[in-house]
């Protein structure tokens, strides 16, 4: 289980799947073993001898003011998604919170970057049949503008996440559509990062001087901070993704800012440097 510390903030990372899937591959066609050759950087943390992408999902533990909050709640168990790796989990997440201090009783705040069946599963749990919040003293933030979104979208080939894992919450009473740049404690803040989804948001996590960003799916694997122009199909607005990846880099490089990506295979986070024209992930 790895840890971080941002000032007073403790970070504890939940790994619920880590491979070279071809998952990965499908979220970036651009990525083929002879583009990702010139990066070699990337070996051997994000991608294999073979040149093939290694990547997670990952939920991250967050305390602060005394506040747990779980930061994207990855795929679930007993899920029927079209995914195999995806389809009817029967994963030991809980047990795992658990044993970080997490159990799902006392967890306070769940975040969802966004509004897909790989950040959302742990949002609800099968209980005779019926699925119910995971999380029964939890406040759930969810992009507004998600929401509105994925409410009035045809159920995805993927499965019906928005039926399984965010309308039984909102149905519960647990569920608070907010704005871009809500705050769940005067450390930590939502940031607006659109383009992969409607209403996709950032994480901020700053104290005593030092920050942390969990960047959700605006970058699906580092190798979109060599090559931001590489864009994935499941990107919803392909223009407002790329610009959004743009700005983050020009923003967050070469600065202090620790990047937690979502999907980024261990050690999941590092800072962005220069490397010649462009930049890398260095951890
Ligand atoms: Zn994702």
């Amino acid at each position: 289980m790895q840890h971080w510390r941002v000032g007073d903030v403790t970070i504890t990372r939940i790994i619920e799947t880590e491979d070279r899937s071809m998952t990965a591959a499908a979220m970036l066609p651009e990525a083929t073993p002879a583009n990702l050759a010139p990066m070699a950087w990337l070996r051997p943390h994000f991608v294999s001898e073979t040149g093939q992408l290694i990547s997670s999902i990952h939920s991250l533990l967050v305390q602060s003011r005394g506040q747990r909050i779980v930061i994207d709640t990855c795929l679930g168990n007993d899920k029927p998604r079209i995914v195999p790796q995806w389809n009817q989990r029967q994963g030991r997440f809980l047990e795992d919170i658990a044993a970080a201090g997490f159990p799902r009783e006392r967890v306070d705040f769940v975040v969802c970057t966004h509004l897909h069946p790989d950040h959302v599963g742990w949002n609800t749990m099968l209980v005779h049949d019926r699925w119910v919040p995971t999380f029964p003293s939890a406040r759930y933030v969810f992009s507004a503008l998600d929401w509105a979104w994925l409410d009035k979208a045809p159920v995805s080939a993927l499965g019906d996440y928005a039926g399984d894992s965010v309308r039984p919450v909102l149905a519960a009473g647990q569920g608070e559509c907010v704005a871009p740049d809500f705050r769940l404690t005067d450390e930590v803040w939502l940031e607006s990062t659109p383009g992969h989804s409607p209403g996709h948001v950032s994480i901020h996590i700053a104290s005593r001087g030092e920050h942390a960003i969990v960047t959700g799916d605006l970058m699906h694997h580092p190798c979109q901070i060599g090559r931001p122009r590489w864009s994935s199909p499941f990107d919803f607005d392909k223009a407002a993704a790329l610009q959004t990846r743009l700005d983050f880099l020009e923003r967050y490089g070469d600065t202090p800012v620790l990047i937690f990506g979502s999907h980024f295979a261990t050690p999941s986070a590092g800072r962005i440097v220069r490397d010649g024209d462009a930049w890398r992930l260095d951890v």
